[in-house]
């Protein structure tokens, strides 16, 4: 068994920095976008903002850092954050861009198709001038999603808030949220890496643990994360559960039965919520179930942040649940 104290409690706000959208979808698996068809929307959405929303349903102290448009799309997840409890001064309303937007449709075998506009939005003006070093040099977990990394400048943001929450103590967890053609640029593999240097708790998906190492087994590539200064490693496994791996063990959790309505934002939930229950001092077993929890609760709900829960949502969803 690992030992549950392996990283003590890391008080102190919880901060990410990153993409914040809109997700509009379809209405219908099978729906497709070369033709009209009915869609939903817009939800408050982008991986950052759904784990620090998560972060905060849990009654964790949490800001976020990021850039929206001046518009209602803006004004939507703004909102959102702020009601749920997280500290949006950070967020930037920038005059003359527009909030980022994903349209989603899903297939019939569970896959889903997006379309992003985040290139050319709000979210890609994110730099280092956004970069808020009172909230940094007070945070105790900084958390960095792969998918933000997606222009040079946000590379060099990044970097230099991992440096500022590490001078100043704070620990920084990881989830790479990364598809293989983004490592195909020498300059992300470069960054992936930089952020690995400096990263304490790594939250990969299955598939994604030995895409950053050098072994080709699972076990392998634990072993040389381990090595190289990762103190805790969380696998995701979606409807398989999740492992947990330390320097003194591993363990494993099946997750719970649930009907999967929309997978989008099961991952950032679970992340969140291991986080969140760490930080609150919580130990790995009692971590993983809540985040267990999180993530299958999220799978029921349609939408990418409709799905974040408070400890009374996921101690109900735990009463009846099955694993
Ligand atoms: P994504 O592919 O969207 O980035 P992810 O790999 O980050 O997702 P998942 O593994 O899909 O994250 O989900 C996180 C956790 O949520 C899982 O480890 C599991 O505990 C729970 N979960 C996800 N999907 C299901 C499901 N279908 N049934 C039950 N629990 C689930
Ligand atoms: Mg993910």
């Amino acid at each position: 068994m690992p030992n549950s104290n392996a990283v003590p409690s890391r008080p102190g706000t919880i901060v990410a920095m990153g993409e914040i959208l809109v997700e509009i979808m379809a209405t219908r698996v099978g729906q497709r976008f070369s033709e009209p068809g009915t869609l939903i929307g817009p939800f408050a959405s982008g991986a950052p903002a759904i784990f620090i929303d998560q972060v905060a349903k849990l009654g964790s102290p949490c800001a976020m850092i990021g850039c929206v448009g001046d518009d209602d799309f803006g004004v939507l997840n703004v909102e959102r954050l702020r009601g749920d409890g997280v500290d949006v001064s950070g967020i930037a309303v920038l005059k003359d861009a527009t909030t980022g937007s994903a349209f989603v449709t899903y297939r019939e075998d569970g896959d889903r198709d997006f379309i992003y506009n985040i290139t050319n939005s709000a979210s890609a003006q994110l730099s280092v001038a956004n970069l808020r070093d009172d909230l940094l040099s007070k945070c105790g977990t900084f958390h960095v999603m792969g998918s933000s990394l997606f222009s040079f400048r946000i590379i060099e943001a990044m970097k230099r808030a991992i440096e500022t929450v590490k001078t100043n103590g704070g620990t920084v967890s990881f989830d790479p949220n990364i598809r293989k053609e983004m490592l195909r640029i020498p300059e992300m593999r470069d960054a992936l890496d930089f952020i690995l240097d400096y990263t304490d708790i790594f939250l990969p998906s299955g598939h994604e643990v030995t895409l950053l190492a050098s072994a080709t087994s699972e076990r392998g590539a634990i072993d040389e994360l381990l090595k190289r200064g990762v103190k805790e490693v969380v696998v995701k496994r979606g409807a398989q559960g999740c492992s947990f791996f330390d320097a003194n063990g591993e363990t494993h959790r099946s997750a719970f039965k649930v009907q999967e309505l929309d997978p989008t934002g099961a991952g950032d939930c679970f992340g969140a919520t291991y986080i969140s229950c760490r930080a609150q001092g919580m130990d790995v077993d009692t971590s993983l179930k809540y985040a267990c929890a999180s993530g299958a609760r999220a799978v029921g709900v349609k939408g990418p942040m409709e799905g974040t829960a408070t400890f009374a949502q996921l101690d109900t969803f735990l009463q009846s649940a099955t694993e």
